[in-house]
C-alpha cells in the first residue's frame, strides 16, 4: 500500500534522521529530504544532509530557518553576546517549539510536492526534555495538520519508541549499519563518522553503538 506512496523525510544527515530515509526508502515509492537550515548549525551538516541524499539518489530541498535565529533566548535577552554555539558544547540558543515548527514546514513542503507521508527520527524514549519530541505531540500535530490543509498527512516516527542501541539495530536491519556509522554526522565537532569522541553527543552515541554491537556478538535482539 504505502509502496504506491510518496513520504518527505525531515533530514539534517545524523545518524537518527539517515536511519528514517533507509526506512522510507523501504517503505515507500519515492522519497524526498528536507532539511533545516538556521543559525547555529554547522554548514558542514547541511552539506553532509545534501551529500547522503545525493549519494542514495534522493532529491533534497534545503529550508532557510535562520529566523529561528531571532526567537533564541540569547537573541532576545542578550544582544551583547554571540548567538554562535562554542566549540564542543551544547547549542544555548534552543528555541522552543523547534521541531514543531520544522514539522509544519516540512508538512506544507509535502502537500506541494504531492507526498502524503512525512517522516521524522524524533524520540520519545531519550527525547531530552523537547515536549515537541513526544508521540502524544506529534499525534495531536497530525491531527492539526490535516485540518490546517485539508490533507490526511500520515506522520512517521520509526524511532520513537527506541533507544539508541535498537536504533543501531534498525540500521542493520536495514542493511544500512555501515553507511549509517561512517558517512553520518553526530558530533558537536563536526567530525563525520564516529565523530571525535569527547563530545556529549559522540558520548551517547558511541553508548549506544558498544551496548548494540556486543548484543550483536552474542546473538541477542535488543
Ligand atoms: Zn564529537
Amino acid at each position: 500500500m504505502l509502496k504506491d506512496e510518496k513520504a518527505v523525510v525531515v533530514f539534517s544527515g545524523g545518524q537518527d534522521s539517515t536511519t528514517c530515509l533507509y526506512w522510507a526508502i523501504q517503505q515507500f515509492r519515492e522519497v524526498e529530504t528536507v532539511t533545516f537550515m538556521y543559525g547555529q548549525r554547522h554548514s558542514l551538516e547541511i552539506e553532509c544532509a545534501k551529500s547522503i541524499s545525493k549519494e542514495l539518489g534522493i532529491k533534497n530541498t534545503v529550508l532557510d530557518m535562520s529566523l529561528l535565529g531571532q526567537l533564541t533566548e540569547n537573541a532576545l535577552t542578550r544582544s551583547d553576546i554571540d548567538i554562535a554555539q562554542e566549540e564542543g558544547s551544547l547549542p544555548n540558543t534552543f528555541v522552543d517549539g523547534r521541531n514543531h515548527l520544522f514539522l509544519s514546514f516540512a508538512a506544507v513542503m509535502a502537500k506541494q510536492v504531492g507526498a502524503r507521508h512525512l517522516v521524522t527520527g524524533v524520540c520519545e524514549t531519550d527525547f531530552s526534555g523537547y515536549p515537541d519530541c513526544r508521540d502524544t505531540f506529534v499525534k495531536s500535530l497530525n491531527v492539526t495538520l490535516n485540518l490546517a490543509m485539508d490533507y490526511q498527512f500520515v506522520i512517521h516516527t520509526p524511532l520513537m519508541w527506541l533507544d539508541k542501541a535498537q536504533t543501531w539495530q534498525l540500521a542493520d536491519d536495514l542493511n544500512a549499519f555501515d553507511f549509517v556509522r561512517e558517512r553520518t554526522l553526530t558530533c558537536y565537532n563536526g567530525v563525520i563518522g564516529d565523530g571525535c569522541g569527547e563530545c556529549p553527543a559522540c558520548k551517547l552515541r558511541k553508548a549506544g553503538l558498544d551496548r548494540y554491537l556486543s548484543a550483536r556478538a552474542e546473538g541477542v535482539r535488543l
